[in-house]
C-alpha cells in the first residue's frame, strides 16, 4: 500500500504508478481529454486559449497531452510546435521523427552496460589492442 494525497483534489488513495492522481481524477482528465480531442478535430484552426476557454481546461493540460502525443494538431492550426533538438515543425510530441530516431538510438547505447559489439569474442584481441592503443 502506497497512499498518496491526489493532486487534484487533495483525497488520499493508493498510488501505484504515473502521475499522483486519483482514480476519480484520472477520469475525469480524460472524459477532458476526449472532449478536448472532439474540439480539436472540429475546430482544427482554434488556438491554445480558445481551446482552454471552449473546454474549461488549463493550457498547461493541453501542453501535457500534446508532450504525451495524445493530442495531435493538424497542418493548418495556430499552434505551432517545433521540436526540442533541431527546431522542425511538428504536430504533436517533443521532437520531430527524426530526432526521436536518434534518441533511440543513444539512449540504447548510453542504458547499455555490456561491452559494445567490436569487442565480442570474434574480434578480442585487435579490438583489445586499438583500445589500449588510444
Ligand atoms: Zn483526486
Ligand atoms: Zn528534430
Amino acid at each position: 500500500m502506497n497512499a498518496r494525497n491526489c493532486k487534484k483534489c487533495g483525497k488520499i488513495f493508493n498510488y501505484i504508478a504515473g502521475p499522483p492522481i486519483c482514480h476519480a481524477c484520472k477520469e475525469a482528465a480524460e472524459a477532458k481529454f476526449q472532449e478536448v480531442k472532439e474540439f480539436v478535430r472540429k475546430n482544427k484552426v482554434a488556438s491554445m486559449k480558445e481551446i482552454s476557454a471552449e473546454c474549461n481546461v488549463d493550457e498547461r493540460q493541453i501542453e501535457q497531452w500534446i508532450r504525451e502525443e495524445r493530442l495531435v494538431f493538424a497542418g493548418d492550426s495556430p499552434i505551432k510546435l517545433f521540436c526540442e533538438t533541431c527546431g522542425a515543425p511538428i504536430f504533436t510530441g517533443r521532437y520531430c521523427g527524426n530526432c526521436k530516431k536518434d534518441q533511440v538510438n543513444s539512449f540504447g547505447a548510453a542504458g547499455r552496460q555490456e561491452a559494445p559489439k567490436a569487442a565480442a569474442p570474434s574480434a578480442g584481441s585487435s579490438a583489445a589492442r586499438m583500445y589500449s592503443k588510444k
